[in-house]
């Protein structure tokens, strides 16, 4: 049973390159935290402070309340688990998995017992005896982390461990992992650039941006109220649609411009934003997920279908609108130049739809988000 807390993170590289900026954050007794982000946002050299294996520059990693700078990675308690499984091909899956209890000296008795404690848990009883090239990926995966908690660790760190497995064997290998952690309350760091396995495995998610921590909390709070523009479409599939709108008082009551067409705000979204009346003559980032759009012979938007996509029993309906698309990259937001936007709306996939034919659409006003163009921030 153990806590991680990091305080005030920070890592610069030789060559100047801030790779982790001031990073806070607490991994309570027993939880999973999950720190997303895309390539190069310093995720890597985070875990590899916390495991001892890169100083930081700044800041203290804090295990069950000791600060552990200064103490060797062999100390610090903690499995490992990375992308490469780097298993000794020579040696079978159960001398691969007690190989660090070899290394500490252990009776040979004693080793086997616990490998077979371990093996049991990872459901890996019956390979035990076989090489590492005889594996499944998946098998492979279960391996190497029965070697690294082998040692009973207080601390798991997992870095991007599914990123060699197929889209199947990832989810299976992810509920896996998310039922070993939990059945033994192992307190848990992973980190991944895939946003599926944050959302699915985390009790919370950490979004990470650029070095820096952008957004925490749990993976459906993340997902519903995203704190900027870069979060929104980090986290989710598909992607929010986030196109420019400018805030108008038609006759009194609030309304958005989004391309040529006009969407009136209706109690739900005042309520939603509260602060949206006095944004008017504004231009604001106005983001929808795919599912917060519908069919609609009344809807305000009148667009074509480019093209659709079957997704087991949804279809995601790509949508013309003229519109500019907002994103928001490491240098700010960006707005297209071009008035025309692709946006998805989700469908019952029964819905017949046909290509380049106008839609009529609606979208679920109780479920905009409000992004300022500046900074990125949800305006709420
Ligand atoms: P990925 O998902 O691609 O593994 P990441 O989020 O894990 O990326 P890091 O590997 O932590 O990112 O790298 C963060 C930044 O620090 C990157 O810009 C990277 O180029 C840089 N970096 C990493 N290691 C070094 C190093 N030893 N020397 C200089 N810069 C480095």
């Amino acid at each position: 049973m153990s806590k991680l807390e990091l305080r005030g993170l920070s890592k610069v590289f030789p060559d100047g390159r801030w790779a982790v900026r001031d990073v806070d954050l607490a991994v309570d007794d027993g939880a999973l935290v999950v720190v997303a982000g895309p390539s190069g946002c310093g995720k890597t050299t985070l875990l590899r402070m916390v495991a001892g294996l890169e100083e930081p520059t700044a800041g203290e990693v804090i295990i069950d309340g000791a600060v552990v700078n200064t103490i060797r990675t062999s100390e610090r308690g903690i499995a490992l688990a990375s992308q490469g499984y780097s298993l000794y091909p020579h040696m079978t899956v159960g001398e691969n998995i007690g190989f660090p209890l070899m290394i500490d000296g252990l009776h040979t008795r004693r080793i086997d017992e616990r490998v077979r404690e371990i093996a049991r848990v990872l459901q890996i009883s019956d390979v035990l005896d076989r090489r590492p090239r005889q594996l499944s990926g998946g098998q492979q995966q279960r391996t190497a982390m029965a070697r690294a908690l082998i040692r009973d660790p207080r601390l798991l760190l997992l870095d991007e461990p599914m990123s060699n497995l197929d889209a199947k064997l990832r989810t299976q290998t992810g509920l896996v992992i998310a039922g070993i952690q939990r059945r033994l309350d192992l307190t848990t760091l992973m980190v991944t650039h895939d946003q599926h396995e944050a959302m699915a495995m985390g009790d919370r998610l950490v979004v990470m941006r650029d070095g820096r921590i952008v957004q925490s909390g749990r993976p459906i709070e993340v997902h519903d109220a995203p704190a900027n523009i870069f979060v929104a479409q980090f986290v989710g599939t598909p992607s929010m649609n986030i196109v420019e709108a400018t805030v108008l008082d038609a006759d009194g009551a609030v309304a958005l411009r989004v391309g040529s067409h006009d969407v009136p705000l209706d109690l739900r979204a005042r309520e939603r934003v509260p602060s949206v009346g006095r944004l008017v003559g504004r231009a604001v980032g106005l983001g929808f997920r795919a599912d917060a759009l519908r069919q609609d012979d009344d809807g305000p938007l009148d667009l074509d279908v480019l093209s659709t996509t079957l997704v087991v029993h949804d279809q995601f309906v790509d949508l013309d609108l003229d519109a500019r698309r907002v994103t928001q990259g490491i240098d700010g937001v960006d707005v297209a130049d071009e008035p025309s936007s692709t946006i998805v709306m989700s469908v019952h996939h029964d819905d017949a739809l046909s290509l380049w034919e106008p839609c009529r659409v609606s979208i679920d006003t109780g479920r905009i988000h409000l992004f300022d163009l500046d900074t990125g921030d949800r305006i709420t």
